[in-house]
């Protein structure tokens, strides 16, 4: 049996990032930026107020001070989204607002704090402008003054090709004046439940059955970690069903063909022996605990991830394996999931294989600790509902001690966790 490393290895083998295509800016949150993106234009465009104040030439402010003001001659108001044709000629000034260009002649701004103008009502300042304002500050020249291009210089490399896109780039984006962008593709995701015995979600509970809950946690992760979920439902474990079912799913331009169950050694063998007759299988097996049965092959090109039926195992096998594929195919180089090393709060017991044992995570005082969720079996999925993190118990380790640290694989970070 192969190890999770070696699995993890031979799967993402298969995979490399997908073609770019053009969206609307909001639309690349997440993803990962297809195109180097120049800016065509100096930002900001002009030079421009960084404070509500005076615009000044800092020559005429020399020595002021709160004991010995200077008063300059008040010549015209500018407002942001305004130009103004007065000039800042020396002895006078111009009432300027934050984000208002700054007047020819000018080279430094006052904070209105700083002047004269500070002390009169609002209502006063609003209804009569001043004729003349006592300055309480030298300024140098260019204070206040944000410059043309002071963020982004015209012809420069903005977003290189490769960045991934956060809100801040998008706002940068916007503000060069791209609407669309170059990102690469959402992987197409199939998945398709199998078993005799499952109900789909509105089915009333009947004797023996049991609703398909994977198909939707499956989903789920694929929604979060960026690709598009085609869902085929169920299919039952018949060669002509699941035949039936696996050409559904191909027809529909998939990137990933995900199965759940039916490749465990006690099962009837129909989900195997279609996969082995539809498709080349690599290994149907991983030394890891929860999670044994899991299958890796290509099927008429598309590589396929037959996910172990166990609500838990199939959660757990997805991180380990299904989400770095995805990452890889959306062109992201950072796929180790966040990782903590905590003290463990109670004995934990191994079986010989690599263990993922749910835990919640807290920290306190600095330090991280980790206990179980409680009940380990893979088909209580609540413990997962519970969870926030999986420890890592490595291969060979047969007990981990209370007070010893492991590693823990963190689910939710770090919407979930104090940092
Ligand atoms: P299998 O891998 O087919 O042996 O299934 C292992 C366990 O997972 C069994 O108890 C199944 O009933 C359960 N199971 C299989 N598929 C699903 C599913 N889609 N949703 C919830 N449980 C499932
Ligand atoms: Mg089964």
């Amino acid at each position: 049996m192969i190890s999770v490393e070696e699995a993890l290895e031979h799967i993402l083998r298969h995979f490399k990032p997908l073609e770019p295509e053009e969206v609307e800016i909001l639309e690349a949150l997440d993803r990962v930026l297809a195109e180097d993106v120049y800016s065509d234009v100096d930002i900001p465009p002009f030079a421009n107020s960084a404070m509500d104040g005076y615009a000044v030439r800092a020559a005429d402010t020399a020595g002021a001070g709160r004991e010995n003001p200077v008063t300059l001659r008040v010549v015209a108001d500018v407002a942001a989204g305004h130009v103004t044709e007065a000039r800042v000629e020396p002895g006078t000034t111009i009432r300027i607002m934050t984000g208002a260009p700054l007047p020819e002649g000018a080279d430094a701004v006052i904070r209105v704090e700083d002047t004269g103008d500070w002390a009169r009502s609002h209502r006063e300042r609003g209804r009569e402008p001043a004729t003349q304002v006592e300055i309480y500050h030298a300024a140098e020249p260019g204070e206040h003054v944000r410059p043309a291009g002071e963020d982004i210089r015209q012809g420069e490399l903005v977003l290189p090709k490769g960045t991934l896109i956060r809100a801040q780039e998008i706002g940068v984006l916007a503000s060069l004046g791209r609407s669309t962008v170059s990102v690469i593709r959402r992987p197409r995701v199939a998945i398709l439940a199998t078993g005799d015995e499952l109900l789909t979600i509105d089915e009333p509970v009947r004797p023996g059955k049991i609703r398909n809950s994977n198909e939707y946690s499956n989903a789920a992760l694929v929604q979060r970690y960026g690709g598009i979920p085609i869902r085929l439902g169920i299919a039952r474990d018949s060669v002509e069903d699941l035949t039936a079912k696996i050409n559904e799913g191909l027809a529909q331009r998939v990137d990933l063909f995900l199965t759940s169950a039916g490749v465990s050694v006690g099962d009837y063998d129909v989900v195997k022996d279609v996969l082995n007759a539809e498709g080349e299988m690599h290994f149907w097996q991983v030394r890891m605990k929860p999670g044994k049965p899991l299958a890796f092959g290509l099927i008429r090109g598309v590589p396929l991830i037959g996910l172990p039926g166990n609500p838990v195992s199939s959660m757990v096998s997805f991180e380990q394996f299904v989400r770095p594929a995805m990452l890889v195919m959306e062109g992201k180089t950072r796929l180790a999931k966040p990782t903590v090393e905590a003290i463990l709060e109670e004995d934990v017991t191994n079986s010989g294989r690599r263990h993922f044992v749910r835990v919640i995570v807290e920290r306190r005082e600095g330090q991280y600790y980790a206990r179980t969720t409680g009940g380990q079996g893979s088909g209580v999925l609540t413990s997962m509902v519970k969870a926030n993190g999986l420890a890592i118990i490595p291969e060979g380790v047969e007990l981990v001690k209370a007070g010893e640290r492991v590693a823990v694989q963190m689910l939710d970070w770090p919407e979930n966790v104090e940092i």
